[in-house]
């Protein structure tokens, strides 16, 4: 069954067995029109467009509202490194003069 598939803002034709939308979000489990977000692009586009299943790595069917949420929290985990969040604590700790309060803060994580 070919069905296409955005990878990378891109489309992408696929051809598997299974429907890859059933019309139903995983996460929220509202019917209607999905998307398929993908949580990580593990691929390089090329790649893909090679083997194009490799598309549906990775993915999960939602709908627009938690697309959204799906897609910040990407960012959050992926896009940004961890040390982003300890960066900007130290900096708005430094401003506050809270530097006994930071060690505290760390020493419960
Ligand atoms: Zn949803």
């Amino acid at each position: 069954m070919k069905q296409t598939i955005k990878y990378k803002g891109k489309r992408i034709v696929v051809d598997t067995k299974k429907k890859i939308r059933k019309g139903v979000c995983e996460i929220c489990g509202r019917e209607g029109k999905t998307h398929i977000h993908h949580w990580r692009y593990e691929f390089p586009l090329k790649e893909v467009r090679e083997n194009p299943n490799l598309a549906l790595l990775n993915t999960t069917e939602v709908c627009f509202t938690c697309h959204n949420f799906a897609n910040a929290m990407r960012k959050l985990y992926v896009e940004c490194p961890a040390d982003i969040f300890i960066n900007l604590h130290e900096e708005y700790e430094k401003n506050q003069g809270h530097k006994t309060k930071r060690k505290k803060y760390y020493e419960q994580l």
